[in-house]
């Protein structure tokens, strides 16, 4: 699964890079960048990055369900 910002919801607020430092990292535009978009493994800290954004702004494409 690959993930998604949405820079212009994103108010720089940092959460994402405290939750998944690994895949977040805020760039010279005080906004979120990827460091990489490919989710591999460490998936849970992106979906608390996710679900703790406080702008809704990073998204997954792709999410499988292990049902
Ligand atoms: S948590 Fe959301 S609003 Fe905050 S820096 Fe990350 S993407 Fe931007």
């Amino acid at each position: 699964m690959k993930i998604k910002i949405d820079k212009g919801k994103c108010i720089g607020c940092g959460t994402c890079v405290a939750l998944a430092p690994d895949y977040f990292q805020i760039g010279a535009d005080n906004k979120a960048e990827l460091i990489k978009e490919e989710v591999a493994d460490n998936e849970e800290a992106v979906k608390n990055a996710v679900a703790n954004c406080p702008m809704k702004a990073i998204s997954l494409e792709g999410e499988q369900d292990e049902a």
